[in-house]
């Protein structure tokens, strides 16, 4: 009986195998088929500590037992205002606001209407975005919009709206970057939106902190609103709780996702200046921002946001974040032969797997997930680009043994 479940970024019509898990703790899933799986890539990069931590389930169930759900048009609730606290405590003190959304993309959506709606209720026609080439920043059609445009969204086109492109800075060509931001901002854009450090699903193409420091500057130079997007970057991937700390830069805008409830349950918040609130603020309503979904700060995925921030004040999760990073630079030495460009930053591990013609749609990367998912490892290339992004909890054996898998893989192309 084929299953009436259409999933995301799968080619039905390739009947490649779905596998069904029924469990997980830790960096483990377990299969109805009695497989233990080592999740490398943290479920598509959300699970910070582990799955099924027990602190995060209990704040779950205890929040699900209190409240479920609440209108937040207007009416508030504990686990959502004990959040935005604890996010305001540990987030740049520049950052003064939180809104509350659902998914990463939404908080992009949010990000970029506050920019918008910052100018628009100034008075300032300023409504252009500046992307970096190569960027990913969700599926929703404003996150597609300000995301490099390929095979992905080619369909969609007629529905993006115009972004201004500076180049990815590329080793060498950094001032080139800088050069283009610099003549965008004189035009008076609204907002620059960015990954800080590193590009994910764009290829985990990494560029240094000097750089996104100096963007930054000109930003601020031309008061043109500077949008980090954290979403994946958040929450130690990069080795530090925000990307942007290794830059020393303070955005306007800061979207995150993922890693904000652990990657236990959906949540995002998008957290903006008190100059960006103030603009908004008025006694005429036509000013007020105006978004909402449905679900926005559903408190029980609050719970467990409250509970990974707990996490991260009280148990040494920096320490286990440096831990996995040394382990893995160690681990990936002996790739380097076999494999083109090897890099890290913090948790995170990528490498070029060597395939003419190389492209997202080539082979080469369902083969390789193929071969990992035969050996219980779930590892999924971006194209020709392989990558490992483990929980911060994967033991010294797992690990080793993902990159044993990969190694493997590697001698056999
Ligand atoms: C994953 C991601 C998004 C989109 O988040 P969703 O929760 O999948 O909507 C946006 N920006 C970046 C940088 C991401 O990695």
């Amino acid at each position: 009986m084929t299953s009436p479940v259409w999933h995301p970024f799968t080619q039905h019509g390739l009947g490649e195998p779905v596998p069904l898990v029924t469990r997980a703790e830790g960096a483990i899933l377990q299969t109805a088929d009695g497989r233990r799986v080592i999740d490398a890539i943290s479920s598509w990069w959300v699970t910070t500590h582990g799955h099924c931590h027990p602190r995060i389930l209990a704040a779950i169930r205890a929040q699900a037992e209190k409240l479920d759900q609440l209108i937040f048009a207007g009416w508030t609730h504990e686990p959502a205002e004990t959040l935005a606290r604890d996010l305001i405590a540990i987030m740049p003190p520049a950052l003064t606001k939180v809104f509350f959304s659902d998914s990463g993309s939404t908080s992009v959506e949010v990000a970029l209407k506050m920019a918008l709606g910052h100018f628009a209720n100034r008075g300032e026609d300023r409504s252009r975005i500046v992307v970096m080439a190569g960027s990913y920043h969700g599926d929703t059609i404003g996150g597609m919009s300000v995301g490099a445009r390929g095979v992905f969204n080619k369909s969609y086109a007629p529905l993006l709206f115009d972004v201004d492109v500076i180049p990815f800075p590329e080793p060498g060509a950094e001032q080139a970057t800088l050069d283009t931001l610099e003549s965008l901002c004189r035009q008076r854009p609204a907002a620059l939106i960015v990954e800080p450090l590193i590009l994910g699903a764009g290829g985990m193409r990494i560029y240094p902190a000097a750089v996104l420091r100096m963007m930054r500057e000109i930003c601020a130079a031309h008061g043109v609103l500077f949008i980090a997007d954290e979403v994946m970057t958040g929450w130690g991937r990069t080795g530090t709780l925000l990307a942007c700390e290794q830059a020393d830069v303070v955005p306007d805008l800061l979207c995150l996702s993922k890693g904000l409830t652990g990657g236990s349950l959906p949540l995002a918040v998008t957290l903006a200046t008190d100059e960006i609130f103030a603009s908004h603020l008025s006694e005429d309503r036509s000013r007020m921002f105006f978004h909402s979904s449905s679900y926005t700060a559903n408190p029980i995925a609050c719970a467990a946001a409250v509970a990974n921030l707990a996490i991260w004040r009280e148990e040494p999760v920096r320490e286990r974040i440096a831990d996995i990073a040394r382990r893995q630079a160690e681990l990936s030495v002996p790739l380097a032969e076999k494999v083109s460009n090897l890099r890290q930053i913090g948790t995170i591990v990528a490498m070029e797997v060597e395939q003419p013609e190389g492209s997202y749609l080539s082979a080469l990367g369902p083969r390789l997930t193929a071969h990992f998912r035969e050996r219980n490892v779930l590892l999924r290339p971006l194209g020709n680009t392989l990558y490992v992004m483990p929980p911060y909890c994967i033991s010294d054996d797992d690990l080793a043994r993902v990159y044993a898998v990969i190694g493997e893989a590697m001698e056999g192309m």
